[in-house]
């Protein structure tokens, strides 16, 4: 075989420039003292302008753009191997391809930040201590005034070798010290690497119902495949993941679990930890950096097994993947929002087939993403359609709020449900997506409100704190006493938010326990975690909170649910508010009535005709989802159709739009418009002014991904060179999950 030397390297180093550099690998610096050597997905240090930068090996060649003169040598070579496996590396050029992002940022936005800064992977090998080859002490006198010793000494006789984890907490270093100093101890380093499982569970499955085995049973582990695991909320969904994963351990894989939300829901990560003795990392916002390269370099390695994260852990390295499974397929937090705007979930499936493994995407409510590429025939669809165990799906009633009285946003019929809920022992959830006191203030003699001056929006009456806050910009100033319009004192807060509810409810109910849930109830540490152990023990009270109740708790004994307003979501310009709020309706709704009581669901609208809203609460979520599939393919909105948006802000109205006028006329150089590649717009995004920026988009769509991602390829270059580029921040969002 041909002695292989690179010599031009192309480094993708962390800037905002969209491309990548050439550098030089001087012949000595090839390869390492170990006998690495330069390759894709290694780190090497560069000069990058007068800085030395990370930066990571790309592509290997022989030729450049710039003259071979000009080129600068690397400074050092960091890695011996590569840090990114190559499938995963191929993941990454697949997902800068298609979300028009900078391969460079791609990969440096999702590595661990002490790699980023140029560190190494930490050590994983555990330290053993045992007994030396030298003579036990015969006369007990040598221990004699020091039993820690002498306990240290019997423990390492009768065990072999002790990890040194354990010494430093049972025993003490200084005795440990002592023996090593009598020459009695030593220690030897063991990885931890490829470790042998013997004993993977830790708890036994339980029994599967029929309709778990047959979804079980279908999922075949020894090729790509993607499920679709559609089963109402509390249907057994999280067993068949925990046996799935069982299989794959069996077969000396490894398993990657994206949810939603770790912080969230704990009970979720408990689940997997009761039932596994294989070893877990759980990679999320919460670890500190050190933390979150242990995780990742443990997946690496394939010193863990389970992998559970929330969407950027689809970017780790795994040393033998075996199974990836998404659990609540159809959440909005699978799509990043910004900058490298990628679908965790999509990504996830990509990933599968290359690696050549299976993959379940879970959900009570799926998208209709899914639910098209199930009827496709491209993802294999398994039902649940019965809650597992005893308990039954929830009762529906519509409360029309045209006709009731109501206060801080209780209706009376919702107040008197939650009043028997009580009384019978059990626990109600209130759901309104919205925090604060009150989503606005006006003056009752002038009608002046009080708008943020940045967005274009109002500020959010926050009582218990006593400012008004823009939940667009959190701009935040004092509760004016007067009115700034006309000096009057008649200032009151309009609409109701989680806190005003809570007011309102403590008031009704003054001997029942209230607990509030939104991103201000749950500011301190351990906030989240007293609200569960409340819920759990299953003393009645009652739960109040925006969408962060609403996703993947068990709580036994909630038998009623509310929701305070569920005409938001119906009248959105975004094509995709509907599933929204089906999804949501139905997820609030599966937390009702989870144990042996057959639970309540109270939906307050002023539309209780709405046919979406009869077609969720009398039928149920597949009716409804097949409704607004056939809406979608009428109106040839995705995923019957594909879509991209260019999006612009600049702080200059007029400016963004501009650009994006531009930018259609680029696109329509390249492409003619026609039914099958279709503009719409620019137009002003819903929010136009926000954080003091003017927002404006242009849609793109069409019937194949083939016409519109060469198109796309082309107008990011165009664009990145336009003059006017430099005032507007721009970027393209392939496959938008919001307008
Ligand atoms: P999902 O993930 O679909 O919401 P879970 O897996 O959390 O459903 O199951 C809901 C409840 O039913 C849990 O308390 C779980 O322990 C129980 N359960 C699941 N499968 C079975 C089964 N086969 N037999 C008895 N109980 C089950
Ligand atoms: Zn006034
Ligand atoms: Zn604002």
């Amino acid at each position: 075989m041909a002695e292989y030397s690179p010599n031009i390297i192309r480094v993708a180093v962390p800037s905002p420039l969209r491309r990548l550099f050439d550098y030089l690998v001087p012949q000595d610096s090839q390869q390492k003292d170990d006998g690495g050597r330069a390759d894709v997905g290694c780190r090497v240090a560069v000069t990058f302008g007068r800085q030395e930068v990370v930066g990571l090996i790309v592509a290997i060649t022989n030729s450049s753009d710039i003259d071979i003169d000009k080129l600068k040598p690397i400074n050092k070579l960091l890695d011996s191997v590569p840090l990114i496996p190559s499938s995963l590396f191929e993941l990454f050029n697949w997902a800068a391809n298609y979300y028009q992002y900078p391969i460079g940022d791609a990969l440096f936005s999702t590595l661990p930040t002490l790699l980023r800064r140029g560190e190494g992977l930490p050590d994983l090998s555990t330290r053993y201590w045992q007994l030396t080859e030298k003579e036990s002490p015969i006369n007990d006198e040598v221990f004699a005034r020091a039993p820690n010793q002498q306990a240290l000494f019997d423990r390492l006789k009768e065990n072999g070798s002790v990890p040194d984890s354990i010494i430093s907490t049972e025993f003490s270093r200084s005795a440990l010290a002592a023996l090593e100093k009598k020459g009695l101890v030593e220690s030897t380093l063991q990885s931890d690497e490829g470790i042998e499982l013997t004993n993977i569970l830790k708890q036994d499955p339980l029994p599967l119902n029929d309709s778990q085995s047959r979804a079980l049973n279908n999922i075949d582990q020894h090729r790509f495949n993607c499920y679709l695991l559609d089963g109402v909320t509390g249907s057994g969904k999280t067993e068949i993941y925990l046996q799935a994963i069982d299989t794959a351990l069996r077969y000396g894989r490894q398993a990657l679990v994206l949810i939603p939300e770790i912080s969230l829901t704990p009970q979720t990560e408990e689940r997997f930890r009761d039932r596994f003795n294989a070893p877990i990392v759980t990679l999320h916002s919460g670890l500190t950096d050190k933390q979150r390269l242990l995780a990742w370099t443990k997946a690496k390695t394939g010193a863990a097994k389970i992998i559970l994260g929330t969407r950027s852990a689809i970017f780790t390295p795994l040393c033998d993947p075996g199974l990836i499974i998404i659990d609540e397929e159809h959440d909005q937090s699978y799509k990043q929002q910004e900058g490298f705007r990628y679908s965790a979930r999509d990504l996830a499936v990509i990933r599968a087939r290359k690696e050549e493994i299976a993959i379940i995407l879970g959900s009570a409510t799926p998208s209709i993403e899914s639910l098209r590429n199930c009827d496709l025939g491209r993802y294999k669809h398994l039902v649940l359609a019965d809650r597992a165990g005893s308990a039954v799906q929830p009762d529906w009633s519509v409360i029309d709020l045209k006709s009731e009285q109501c206060e801080a946003g209780v209706s009376a019929s919702t107040l008197l449900a939650i009043e028997q809920t009580i009384s019978n022992g059990h626990q109600a959830l209130v759901f309104l997506n919205r925090r604060g006191f009150a989503p606005a203030i006006i003056c009752h003699q002038c009608g002046w409100t009080a708008d943020c001056r940045s967005c274009d929006s109002r500020l959010t009456v926050h009582r218990a704190r006593n400012r008004l806050i823009c939940h667009h910009c959190e701009y935040q100033q004092g509760i004016p006493h007067l009115c700034p319009g006309c000096q009057s004192q008649q200032l009151v807060p309009v609409g109701e938010g989680t806190e005003r509810s809570e007011e309102y409810l403590a008031k009704c109910f003054p001997t029942t326990k209230i607990l509030r849930v939104d991103r201000d109830s749950t500011r301190k540490k351990g906030a989240m975690k007293a609200v569960y152990d409340t819920a759990n023990s299953g003393e009645p009270c009652i739960l109040i909170g925006t969408q962060m109740l609403a996703k993947g708790h068990h709580f036994p004994n909630v038998t009623l649910v509310a929701v305070l307003d569920a005409d938001s979501g119906l009248f959105s310009p975004d094509f995709r508010s509907h599933e929204r709020l089906g999804q949501l309706l139905t997820q609030v709704a599966g937390r009702s009535g989870r144990g042996d009581v057959r639970g309540q669901v109270y939906i307050q609208t002023h539309q209780p005709q709405h046919p979406l809203l009869e077609i969720l609460t009398t039928k149920s979520y597949v009716s409804f989802a097949k409704t607004i599939m056939a809406e979608r393919d009428l109106l040839q909105l995705p995923p019957f159709r594909y879509m991209a948006l260019v999006r612009a802000e600049s702080e200059r109205s007029g400016e963004a739009e501009m650009l994006l006028r531009t930018a259609r006329q680029i696109a329509e150089s390249h492409v003619m418009p026609s039914k099958k590649l279709e503009y719409l717009g620019p137009l002003p995004a819903m929010m136009e002014k926000r954080a003091g920026r003017y927002r404006y988009t242009l849609q793109i769509s069409a019937d194949k991904r083939s016409l519109i991602q060469p198109l796309l390829a082309s107008l990011s270059i165009a664009l990145e060179n336009h003059r006017s580029a430099r005032k507007v921040r721009w970027s393209i969002d392939v496959d938008p999950q919001e307008l």
